[in-house]
């Protein structure tokens, strides 16, 4: 049984601790503290929990209980309302902007153009949140773990969504100053602007988003500066959530298949860690499988795992093939590109904890170009809420294993839609346009060829007889 909220909302921080995931290292280290790497063999850390101590409910529907309680902050949060999973604070610590108010969406509008049966496709509308993309759901996490710290400047590199999701935090709560690293011409207006409104000092680094983490993480070190990245392990805590959400707007049921982008791999880590947790705490009796889409202009992760085989193997993995890849890719100055700039990454930082998310949930990695992620877009945005395109390579990447007959019809699947329609209008007015110049410009470079689903605007003469006879004719 769930405690009373009093009990349960005040967890022992030493409940906490973080965790190599090297399990032949396993190093472990106290919450209270501010590391993005393992001091003894580099790996990525996790937050580890002592789940014994821990008051954490029976069964997931005693989290209902919590929807009584929204006229408490923390309780409304939509990520905060489970802290009962992800306890490294205390009640009173916890940051909120009243994050993770999100909708899982039925379509069968686009289930339709997916392949699959009615009713069997949803997405999670992660553009709900406070600054419009899901990054909300970690940045809420990491910055009560600044706070924690005592932590008075945060920073992170960004293709735009942290970089506004940090930024707002800041501007919301005053608690510290943002401190945004961003690539140059890299970053949507949407996005950028928001970093600017919101007061975040805001640095263009001449490079891509590659180029600025490697500045970012010496910065910080350097600096002293708080890390917000994905590579933090308070933020992917928060991101669990989305999981959590989702089983919700299932009424507890687990689906058959989580189908997410892949950038950085902060999302689908974080996925993968919620289950194993849900699992183990016997919250869930089975897990669904795992799905991550590339764009095919930044597809390492594709590459590395369906071409060359590299899996977590228990976590022994072999490095030799991500080695070789990435001094092939510095060797011939290959760099990321894709109108999905939210996922234009080709040194994703969260690789190997995504190598056990696969294993884990038994998944695959797909990769799908700009011209299906802009298509899916289109129809998302026709049957639903919109999306930005990164978040659209879900839905084009569902298609594509509905038709590889990997995801069967009768298949439930979660699409994740990271971002908010209006992120980047420019992508989406320039498939939409009638202006051929426009549409080569921006999107044409990019071997966009045509836009089947586009919603054209009809131009007439300011008459009234005119736009009489055309909006007959059309409609
Ligand atoms: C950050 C982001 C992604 C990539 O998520 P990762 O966790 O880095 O893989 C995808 N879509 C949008 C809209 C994002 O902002
Ligand atoms: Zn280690």
């Amino acid at each position: 049984m769930l405690q009373t909220a009093e009990n349960a909302s005040n967890p022992q921080t030493d409940l906490a601790f973080q965790r190599c995931i090297n399990p032949a290292c396993g190093a472990t280290y106290d919450a209270h503290s501010i590391r993005t790497a393992c001091d003894k063999c580099g790996d990525l850390l996790d937050i580890a929990y002592d789940w014994d101590r821990a008051s954490v409910p029976t069964k997931m529907s005693d989290f209902e209980a919590m929807w009584s309680q929204r006229t408490n902050p923390v309780r409304f949060s939509g990520v905060w309302r489970f802290h009962e999973l992800l306890p490294f604070a205390r009640q009173d610590q916890l940051v909120t902007v009243g994050e993770g108010q999100t909708l899982l969406q039925q379509t069968d509008s686009v289930g339709d153009y997916v392949g699959m049966n009615h009713g069997q496709l949803h997405l999670q509308y992660e553009g709900m949140n406070p600054s419009g993309s899901f990054k909300d759901n970690g940045m809420c996490a990491a910055v009560t773990h600044a706070n924690m710290m005592g932590a008075k400047r945060a920073a992170c590199a960004s293709t735009g969504n942290t970089s506004a999701s940090l930024a707002l935090y800041c501007s919301a709560t005053r608690l510290m100053r943002a401190i945004i690293f961003i690539g140059s011409g890299k970053i949507s207006y949407g996005k950028l602007s928001q970093a600017l409104d919101y007061g975040a000092l805001t640095v263009q680094i001449a490079g891509d988003f590659d180029d600025a983490m490697i500045r970012v993480k010496q910065v910080s070190q350097e600096l002293g500066i708080y890390l917000v990245n994905s590579v933090n392990p308070f933020r992917l805590e928060g991101q669990k959530t989305i999981m959590f959400r989702v089983l919700e707007s299932l009424g507890w049921e687990v689906p058959d298949w989580i189908v997410v982008p892949g950038g950085n791999l902060g999302n689908s880590s974080s996925f993968a860690k919620a289950f194993m947790e849900l699992k183990e705490l016997g919250l869930v009796d089975r897990v669904p499988r795992l799905a991550v889409i590339n764009a095919s202009g930044a597809d390492t992760l594709y590459e590395l795992v369906e071409r060359r085989g590299v899996k977590w193997n228990g976590g022994h993995v072999n490095m030799d093939p991500i080695r070789e890849y990435n001094d092939l890719m510095d060797r011939e100055g290959i760099r990321a590109d894709t109108i999905a700039s939210a996922i234009e990454i080709n040194r994703p930082v969260n690789l190997k904890k995504c190598l056990r998310a696969l294993e884990f949930m038994n998944g695959v990695v797909r990769q799908v170009s700009d011209q299906e992620i802009l298509d899916a877009k289109a129809k998302v945005g026709a049957g639903g809420f919109g999306c930005e395109p990164a978040s659209a390579a879900s839905v084009a990447g569902a298609k594509l294993l509905r038709r590889e007959g990997v995801i069967a019809p009768s298949d439930r699947v979660v699409c994740i839609l990271t971002g908010h329609e209006l992120k980047d209008p420019t992508a989406t007015v320039a498939y939409h346009t009638t202006d051929q110049e426009l549409f080569n410009k921006t999107l044409g470079s990019r071997g966009v060829t045509k836009a089947s689903h586009a919603n054209r605007a009809i131009a007439v003469p300011n008459e009234l007889d005119d736009i009489i006879k055309a909006i007959q004719l059309y409609s």
